[in-house]
């Protein structure tokens, strides 16, 4: 069997997918040619990207005032592409900073709006997010940006920690690269939620937005057609050639996840598997150790390190001997992380901690 891959994107893909995937490769359906060999505009496509739109719209519960895009460029392009489309030159966005990602997104934006950022977890080393009460936000802003999980700070936000507060009437638009699907998601409860798709929707190379409808009727900057989301929506995300190939994977996951049970049983497997991975750093008597705030724990990338820092690469090693494959933390962070997306088993996390306490002992 395949080795357990705690990558943290490009990321484990479901083994029913790479193996559907893998004969479908030379031939889709009768095609007399691959899926990605194609027109994007065949009749054999256009079933495909409609039956995946259709298929993430189930598994999200996605209301039908809210298209649905499938993107290229990564959620790092879509950073720069809400502030274009959403805010009028320079206008006041506020964001909500809790790790690097957070950071990445002011960044994008700064070129065309007044990026305010409302709180951010910095000072603390990323490792809480600020109380919703101490948000500064702007009453004119154009939205309040937030990462709704960071994959390198291993933060996220959690019923624990509270509620989003009210915004009014404006719009929340929400990073959910790396914790998409891995629980029910309230769609109306944002006016955009944007993910990469390379942790748990599929394969790097698509990227998801789904946007209120109303919102892509605001003027935004001046930008190229091919910058314009709304455009986008108009022509079904085929404005150009879109990575179909990509497209086609994505879909094979999103079927995959509804036969396992949908982001109810993806909500359960990945409270499980948190529960486990916490449960062995914390009970370790200080051998590893997290340092979030528990109510903002992330379920998906689990950041952790060594009481001695100089046995994080005979660990690493050792892992990747035992099958226990990408384990090496952020270069911003250093030290392990886990990644355990819908893709990891319950079984992948097992093995991990078991082969943790089997480190631990056998340092003595
Ligand atoms: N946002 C989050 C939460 C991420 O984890 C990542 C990448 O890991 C990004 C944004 C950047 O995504 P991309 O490389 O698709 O631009």
């Amino acid at each position: 069997s395949r080795a357990y891959n705690f990558a943290a994107g490009p990321a484990a893909l479901p083994e029913p997918v790479l193996r559907q995937a893998q004969a479908e490769l030379l031939e889709w359906n009768g095609a007399r040619a691959s899926i990605a060999e194609i027109s994007h505009r065949s009749p054999e496509f256009m079933q495909v990207a409609a039956e995946a739109e259709a298929d993430l719209r189930t598994l999200l519960s996605v209301p039908d005032d809210y298209a649905v895009l499938f993107l290229p460029g990564g959620a790092t392009t879509q950073q720069a592409l809400i502030a274009l489309n959403f805010a009028a030159c320079g206008q006041t966005a506020d964001y909500v900073v809790s790790g690097h990602w957070g950071k990445v997104a002011v960044k994008q934006a700064q070129a065309y709006v007044a990026a305010n950022v409302a709180a951010s977890g910095e000072a603390n080393g990323f490792r809480d997010i600020p109380a919703a009460a101490q948000w500064r936000l702007s009453p004119d802003a154009a939205y309040v940006h937030l990462t709704a999980n960071e994959t390198i700070h291993g933060v996220e936000f959690r019923p624990e920690w509270g509620e989003i507060p009210d915004t009014g009437t404006v719009p929340v638009f929400a990073d959910f690269s790396s914790s998409i699907a891995s629980e029910p998601l309230d769609v109306s409860r944002y006016g955009l939620v944007y993910a990469g798709a390379q942790k748990n929707l599929g394969p790097v190379g698509v990227t998801v937005v789904i946007v209120r409808r109303d919102l892509l009727e605001r003027a935004g900057q001046p930008r190229a057609e091919i910058f314009n989301y709304a455009a986008h929506a108009k022509a079904g995300s085929m404005l150009n050639t879109p990575p179909s190939y990509n497209w086609y994977l994505a879909g094979l996951v999103f079927k995959w996840m509804l036969a396992e049970g949908g982001v109810e049983e993806f909500a359960r497997r990945s409270a499980e598997k948190a529960r486990l991975l916490y449960a062995a750093i914390d009970g370790s008597d200080g051998f590893y150790r997290n340092e979030v705030a528990a109510s903002v724990r992330s379920r998906m990338n689990v950041p952790f390190f060594l009481h001695d820092e100089a046995l994080t690469s005979a660990f690493l090693a050792q892992a990747d001997e035992a099958g226990l494959l990408a384990l090496k933390g952020h270069r911003v962070l250093g030290g392990i992380r886990a990644s355990i997306y819908n893709a990891m088993p319950v079984d992948g996390v097992r093995a991990l901690v078991d082969f943790m306490q089997d480190f631990r002992t056998r340092q003595g």
